[in-house]
């Protein structure tokens, strides 16, 4: 069982440790936001401290304090699982289950060092000597925050707080979800009177596109959205070609799938998006739709209540008529 009591682990980290941070495959802003603000707390209380990721991240988080610090599983396998295997304590961040760092799962369970989970993903797994998991923070960035406070410190510098604020604001949809409180607010305050700048950091993040990025959610919106109003649900498909054609990069389609819930009545949107060896999907819901358990059941995928994603092996139809095809199967829910 997972000590959720941390006194063990503030007297095991009283002394310099080699610390390692890994999250999850396709890092979001929180994955990287939460990993990169724990990684400024670690190495200001004197730590070494090394962070992994599964594989590459889009260029809008490519500003991040620490962010050229970052090792990638793909492509630099040795390297990146000889950091995991030589940690002492290893931090496990914004994933609930070790298959979500993809390529990483059995480094991680097979590795000799102290674990640590600190998620907000329901139904976390019991592989870590440690965990913090509160499914109701808006952000694993924000449990962070919380974390430091439980080992009697404060987030030290500016450079933390960025990373901290930009996984809160990503994760929170820049704090307009419901999972937004005033703990979170209350964190935010606390960054930026570290000198965190909340409008600096939302033009970072979001007003840095490419004018490709720009045509291709016109494109996603004007050609390829799809309404089921009978079933409060809407969705959008790109297939390999598309991609192509709108010189498609990493993150191009982040939030693409918020668009259509925008629409009076839709509670429930996905989008479809074909890579070379699969189909990779995201669901987001308004309301009590539960696309995490929609993610699980048919998409080998996961999340949360309103946010989840999910896979297909299936042509990129084939999935859509799937999802098309399950949809009169839930009809009392998405009212
Ligand atoms: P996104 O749609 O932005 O990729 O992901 C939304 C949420 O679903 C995130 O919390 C993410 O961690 C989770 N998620 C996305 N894809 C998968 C998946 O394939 N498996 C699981 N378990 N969770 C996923
Ligand atoms: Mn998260």
């Amino acid at each position: 069982m997972s000590k959720t009591d941390f006194t063990e682990l503030k007297a095991l980290l009283s002394t310099p440790k080699q610390i390692a941070i890994v999250s999850h495959k396709s890092p979001d802003g929180d994955a990287i936001g939460s990993s990169l603000g724990l990684y400024h707390y670690l190495v200001s209380n004197g730590h070494k401290v090394d962070v992994i990721m599964p594989n590459d991240y889009p260029t809008f988080l490519k500003w991040m304090p620490g962010t050229d610090k970052v090792v990638f599983h793909e492509g630099n396998e040795a390297n990146a699982e000889s950091l995991i295997n030589a940690a002492e304590v290893l931090f496990c961040l914004d994933f609930n289950t070790p298959s979500r760092a993809f390529g990483l799962e059995d480094v991680i369970l097979r590795s000799k060092n102290v674990k640590v989970m600190i998620d907000h993903h329901p139904q976390p797994d019991d592989f870590a000597d440690f965990i913090l998991s509160d499914t109701s923070a808006c952000s694993t960035a924000q449990l962070i925050h919380r974390y430091a406070e439980m080992m009697g410190d404060k987030i030290p510098n500016k450079e933390s707080g960025e990373c901290l604020y930009t996984g809160i604001m990503t994760d929170s949809g820049s704090f307009r979800f419901p999972s937004t409180t005033a703990e979170t607010h209350r964190i935010v305050a606390d960054l930026m009177d570290l000198g965190v700048d909340n409008a600096e950091v939302y033009n970072l993040v979001n007003n840095t596109s490419s004018e490709h990025r720009l045509r291709l959610l016109g494109y996603c919106i004007d050609d390829k959205l799809n309404v089921f109003s009978k079933y409060g649900t809407a969705f959008i498909s790109l297939s390999l070609e598309e991609k192509k054609r709108f010189h498609f990069q990493k993150g191009d389609t982040e939030g693409t799938v918020n668009y259509p819930l925008s629409i009076e009545g839709v509670c429930f949107s996905a989008i479809f998006i074909e890579a070379e060896e699969l189909i990779k999907i995201s669901f987001r819901s308004i309301g009590d739709f539960d696309v995490n358990m929609f993610a699980r059941t048919h998409f080998e995928g996961g999340g949360h209540r309103n946010a989840a994603g999910g896979k297909s092996d299936l042509g990129l139809q084939e999935t859509i008529d799937k999802f098309v095809g399950l949809l009169p199967e839930y009809a009392d829910k998405l009212k």
